[in-house]
């Protein structure tokens, strides 16, 4: 028989049901959940590991659909692509997995970076570092001059031409090239920067830059691998063009019109909120010299919008998955975004679910992940407070287990 470990949870957060159930017995074999009981049960073993949770509340490890591994912001960002080397970026980046699990995020989605992530995804899933378990895009797909065209900014001698390899995609054929790219480097999604951004070094944050068969034509390649498409993006075009070209997350979505948010309901698209992104760089925008002069007017227009966009689509009825695009502040502080979610009128609850439930059947893993269940992950974190009564609990993360295995 494998190694069992009993659970008592004081509260219990049910988010199949919307539910806060109160003293509960988990009981975890191996890396899954066997059984949840009422009451506080002592195992007939003494060799049993019992943890005493009776005092706090309990919940299903959280994901964060939008992350960076990679790298985290500061003053020095945009030198260090110059000066760091990827093993530079290596090491940082188990740091940052490291903080991110600590924090709670037993699952998260990394939209972009330089291919670094897949390794860094599976150092974690062998063991060999602590983290939380990866989905990742490998590097995103952008158009020449886009917003992850990795060489925007720079002098003509270092801009070189990259192609469909580096993620830069301009025809259907290297649509089709690039999406391939990234199978045979490992991702497991696709992201694509549909309109202009923030933090890249370059005009726009929310033209159109993909053609509306382009994007069809990376939805319809990266289903032959069984990848998703996230789409970045801040205009309305750019983000109606991807919708209708069946991605299937809106990351950001600060310029959503309400017929875009119509249709995002009719395709089942999710928005990917990253309000937490909205506000840090409204702030940095203030800090002089901290981002490039191209950055900073597009950081005051289109940060200060993102959390109002998200409570009119949360009140329309758009599907929500969390994600808060860590990396662009701090790792760890991901939770920050359950606040800003409630603060534009999302119930606690919901939010939750956000991030547990609803994660996991984008992700395929809708009966591994997302609930305290039999036959689920041990994926359990605990914090001090019941979230539904006081929700700023969640940035205070106390036990974690991954797989069944206690980190905190
Ligand atoms: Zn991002």
């Amino acid at each position: 028989m494998a190694q069992q470990t009993y659970i008592h949870a004081g509260k219990l957060i049910d988010t199949k049901n919307s539910k806060v159930l109160e003293e509960r017995t988990i009981i975890v074999e191996a890396n899954k959940i066997s059984s949840v009981e009422k009451g506080f049960k002592k195992p007939s073993i003494d060799s049993i590991q019992v943890i005493d949770l009776r005092n706090k509340t309990v919940l299903p490890g959280l994901t964060d659909m939008h992350v960076h591994m990679e790298g985290e912001s500061s003053p020095g960002e945009y030198l260090e692509s110059f000066t760091n080397n990827p093993a530079d970026n290596a090491f940082n980046s188990v740091g940052f997995a490291e903080k991110t699990l600590m924090a709670g995020f037993t699952t998260v989605r990394d939209l972009g970076g330089s291919g670094i992530n897949i390794s860094l995804r599976n150092a974690i899933n062998k063991g060999k570092i602590a983290g939380p378990r990866i989905f990742t895009a490998g590097k995103s797909l952008a158009t020449t001059g886009g917003h992850a065209d990795p060489t925007n900014g720079v002098n003509a001698e270092l801009m070189g031409n990259p192609g469909p390899k580096d993620g830069v995609v301009n025809s259907l054929e290297d649509a089709r090239k690039a999406v391939r790219q990234r199978y045979k480097n490992g991702a497991d999604l696709i992201k694509i920067t549909a309109t202009g951004g923030v933090l890249s070094v370059a005009k726009s944050s929310s033209n159109p830059q993909f053609f509306t068969e382009e994007i069809e034509e990376i939805v319809k390649t990266a289903k032959d691998y069984g990848f998703h498409v996230a789409a970045h993006a801040h205009g309305d075009e750019g983000m109606q063009r991807a919708v209708r070209a069946g991605v299937k997350t809106i990351e950001h979505g600060t310029l959503m019109s309400e017929e875009t948010m119509d249709l995002m309901k009719q395709m089942n698209a999710y928005l990917v909120p990253t309000i937490t992104a909205g506000k840090e760089v409204t702030e940095n925008a203030q800090i002089e010299g901290y981002y490039p002069e191209l950055v900073v007017p597009k950081a005051q227009e289109i940060g200060p919008k993102i959390q109002n966009t998200f409570a009119k689509a949360y009140k329309r009825g758009v599907p929500i998955l969390f994600g808060t695009d860590a990396g662009v502040f701090k790792h760890g502080e991901n939770a920050r975004e359950f606040e800003y979610m409630t603060e534009a009128g999302m119930p606690v609850m919901d939010a939750i679910i956000s991030a547990t439930i609803s994660p996991a059947k984008v992700l395929n893993m809708e009966t591994e992940s997302g609930q305290i269940a039999p036959g689920f992950y041990a994926d359990i974190i605990a914090v001090n407070e019941d979230p539904t009564q006081n929700v700023s609990t969640l940035k205070e993360v106390v036990f974690v287990m991954k797989e069944g295995k206690v980190y905190k």
